[in-house]
């Protein structure tokens, strides 16, 4: 999977080039997280299975499978929603406060 990539914002100019949901397409973020994120994820590779659940459910494409089958975060991407700590079913990845973990 293609990590995130910046893009400029482009103004839609018809209806049509509007998201037509409450959620779009992955790996669009504008920018780079800027700062404001409070918790950010933290995988116990020990404990991961490598099922990659959250790979799939990250809704920013902030996850990266790894060459021993565990996962890696970008966190100049990820926006510290947690969806992949809520998903993971064998509880492998903690929210960890950012100012914990610097
Ligand atoms: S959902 Fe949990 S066990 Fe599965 S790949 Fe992600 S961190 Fe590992
Ligand atoms: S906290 Fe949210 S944005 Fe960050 S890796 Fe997990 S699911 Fe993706």
């Amino acid at each position: 999977m293609l990590k995130p990539e910046i893009k400029n914002y482009v103004t839609p100019k018809h209806i049509r080039d509007y998201p037509t949901g409450p959620s779009f397409e992955a790996g669009h973020l504008v920018s780079i997280n800027a700062g404001w994120r409070t918790f950010k994820p933290v995988v116990d590779i020990n404990v991961c299975t490598g099922c990659y659940q959250c790979y799939l459910l990250c809704p920013d494409g902030a996850i990266s499978k790894t060459d021993n089958k565990k996962i890696e975060f970008d966190y100049s991407f990820c926006k510290g929603c947690g969806v992949c700590a809520h998903e993971c079913s064998f509880n492998a990845i903690s929210m960890v406060k950012e100012e914990l973990t610097k």
